[in-house]
């Protein structure tokens, strides 16, 4: 992982393309549409987000719904109370304690409930542009095999592996987004949860778990 623009490139050759990855995002869709991404597919969401942003793209509205008809509208993709009472509660928070406004502070984004350290920095990376690094459990993954590291399966208890992710990012500010979109869609379609693709994986020279496989032959 030598090459700081690997994932850059990654995605301008093989990117998934979702409507929320368009340029000029408002960071309220983008907050909660990583909301939504965090415990499910993404080609669900996909197939339901012109109408999550149509009927719920702002925190008034998603307050003002009924929790009954939230639910109804999340359950394709298998939510329930739970999610809908996150996307409520952090839609007060941000109408209380932020004027209507995503915050772009790190901190203050933590402060929403419900908004971990993923969702933040997602948050600051793809809404505002920031050169902010991104870790979810997909990334953990292919840390853990390509470096041969034993990383904790919570990314709240995996500094090392916000480290590796602070130190791959592209030296270049505009580069970072699509950087850290390459990286979300590379542990998708290469380095798979199970069978990943390390047959035609272009990190597999480096990689410790492909050594290890082919070691064991
Ligand atoms: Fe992942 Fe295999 Fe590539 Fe290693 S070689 S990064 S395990 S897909």
């Amino acid at each position: 992982m030598k090459n700081r623009n690997f994932f850059a490139d990654w995605h301008a050759n093989h990117g998934r393309e979702y409507p929320w990855r368009v340029s000029g995002i408002e960071p309220f869709h983008t907050l909660i549409t990583e909301m939504l991404l965090r415990q499910t597919r993404a080609g669900g969401v996909a197939l339901i987000w012109p109408d999550l942003i149509k009927k719920y793209g702002s925190p008034n509205a998603l307050i003002e719904e009924s929790s009954e008809a939230l639910i109804t509208f999340l359950k394709p993709l298998g939510f329930g109370v739970q999610k809908t009472d996150s996307l409520k509660l952090a839609s007060s928070w941000i109408l209380a304690k932020e004027s209507g406004k995503v915050p772009s502070i790190r901190e203050r984004l933590l402060r929403i409930p419900h908004v971990g350290q993923y969702v933040a920095n997602a948050t600051l990376s793809f809404a505002f542009g920031k050169r902010i690094e991104i870790v979810d459990t997909n990334v953990l993954r292919l840390f853990s095999r390509y470096f041969g590291l034993k990383l904790k399966p919570d990314i709240r208890r995996a500094p090392e592996a916000w480290k590796i992710a602070r130190k791959l990012l592209p030296r270049s500010k505009g580069t970072v987004r699509v950087h850290n979109y390459g990286i979300l869609d590379f542990t998708a379609d290469i380095c798979k949860p199970i069978g990943p693709k390390c047959g035609i994986c272009p990190l597999s020279r480096k990689c410790s778990f492909y050594r290890e496989l082919t070691y064991e032959r």
